[in-house]
């Protein structure tokens, strides 16, 4: 058995693994990275495409954003469809010139593995099965175990960034935990297509059929989903019938509609909304999606999982470097703040544009009149836009 040691144990290469991998190496902070899945499995590993200004701005500032300032999408507004007709949602001018950036989730992850295997970061692409132990102790370590053969991972603090199906989080006890939890009563049919973009903004369509969401992943990739059963199965969906749904939901009074192209991909996902408290248990801090989920509509899921990692990388830095572990104890704190607010505005865009198969006459007149109120008022607008682009980072 081979036996390691390093400051900070991290499981799972996705971006709040690999962000905080690289972070703390810029602060001279030694970790080891173990990630179940493969190399290739990661980076073409197709999730979230869109970029909060502060996630741009900590990008850049680790000195990893050379392909996202070359070839991400930086877009100053987004558009709301209603009774097929689009209204646009000026982020930039009703934010003091913030805004979001669209570059695949994949990107990033591959940017990432890039300058950490260049730094000579030590990640461990399929390292079997990992288990977490003497969490409650200042020496704690995680072994992995693959082939008939193990390791031990000795380190100061494990990061549990390992997503929700990862060990990490039923890894603590949970009588110290306490889970906060919606499901809807709807999932999200995504494709990939090889056609051009034909807006240059994302479209969040409201229809009666459901809801329907425009957007792209690079200059010739358009990334399409709708709204649909949460039980339903792809194989009932041909490409054909995706067009045509798409069309309908999509297409708008001027005449605009979708340009079609060869899907390269098709899937079904859930939506859920869940928060586990605290975020940290003895040596073990959870980030990302290890710790929260959000519906998809409000594009946050990567963003928190890059601020999870950025207040965690200011603590263990804070207790390197000062020796002082009140930034460490107050992480649960720091980050909830913010999950409970992304939590909030995924859940609103949500309720916003969906359609709710239990909805009354009164709740669908309600929700019309919220979109025609949040489209003609830029009072209400703002409120949007500064929960789009993302909400300031905080420290305390
Ligand atoms: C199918 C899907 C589609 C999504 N689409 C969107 C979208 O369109 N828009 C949006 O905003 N958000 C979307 N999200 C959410 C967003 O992608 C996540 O919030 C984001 O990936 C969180 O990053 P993370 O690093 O916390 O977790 P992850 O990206 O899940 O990374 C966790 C890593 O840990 C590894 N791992 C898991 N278990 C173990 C283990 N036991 N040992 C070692 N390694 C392990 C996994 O292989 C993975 O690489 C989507 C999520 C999913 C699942």
């Amino acid at each position: 058995m081979a036996r390691l040691q390093t400051q900070v144990g991290i499981i799972g290469a996705g971006p709040a693994g690999l962000m905080l991998s690289h972070l703390l190496h810029l602060h001279g902070i030694h970790s080891v990275v173990l990630e179940a899945r493969s190399r290739q499995y990661c980076e073409e590993r197709i999730r979230a495409g869109v970029l909060e200004q502060g996630s741009v701005d900590m990008l850049r500032n680790a000195g990893v954003a050379a392909r996202l300032d070359k070839e991400g999408m930086r877009h100053e507004g987004i558009e709301l469809g209603l009774n097929r007709q689009r209204h646009r949602i000026p982020l930039a001018e009703l934010t003091n010139g913030k805004a979001v950036t669209v570059y695949g989730q994949h990107e990033v992850v591959k940017d990432l593995i890039a300058r950490l295997l260049a730094d000579g970061v030590d990640i461990r692409f399929e390292c079997g099965t990992v288990s977490l132990h003497n969490i409650d102790s200042p020496q704690p370590f995680l072994r992995r175990s693959r082939d008939g053969s193990e390791d031990e991972i000795h380190c100061d603090y494990i990061a549990g960034c390992d997503g929700f199906h990862g060990i990490s989080r039923p890894s603590l006890p949970q009588s110290a935990l306490r889970t906060f939890e919606r499901s809807y009563p709807f999932a999200w049919l995504g494709i990939l297509a090889e056609a051009p973009p034909s807006r240059d903004e994302l479209l969040y369509m409201h229809h009666e059929r459901g809801f329907a969401l425009y957007s792209m992943r690079s200059p010739s990739i358009t990334r399409l989903y709708l709204q649909c059963k949460p039980d339903d199965d792809i194989a009932h969906w041909s490409d054909d019938r995706i067009w045509s749904e798409l069309h309908t939901r999509l297409g708008c009074t001027d005449g605009w509609k979708p340009l079609e192209g060869h899907i390269l991909q098709k899937g079904i996902t859930g939506m859920r909304s869940h928060v586990t408290e605290p975020m940290q248990h003895g040596r073990v801090f959870l980030a990302g999606d290890a710790a929260h989920i959000v519906p998809p509509t409000g594009a946050k899921g990567m963003n928190l999982a890059l601020a999870d990692v950025y207040v965690l990388t200011e603590a263990l830095s804070a207790f390197y470097k000062r020796n002082t572990s009140t930034q460490l104890d107050q992480y649960s704190a720091v980050c909830l703040r913010r999950v409970w607010k992304a939590q909030r505005f995924s859940w609103w865009m949500t309720s916003l544009l969906h359609r709710f198969d239990d909805a009354t006459a009164f709740d669908q007149r309600r929700q019309l009149a919220e979109l025609d109120y949040i489209t003609s008022s830029r009072t209400a607008a703002a409120s949007l836009a500064e929960n789009y682009v993302g909400l300031p980072m905080e420290l305390h």
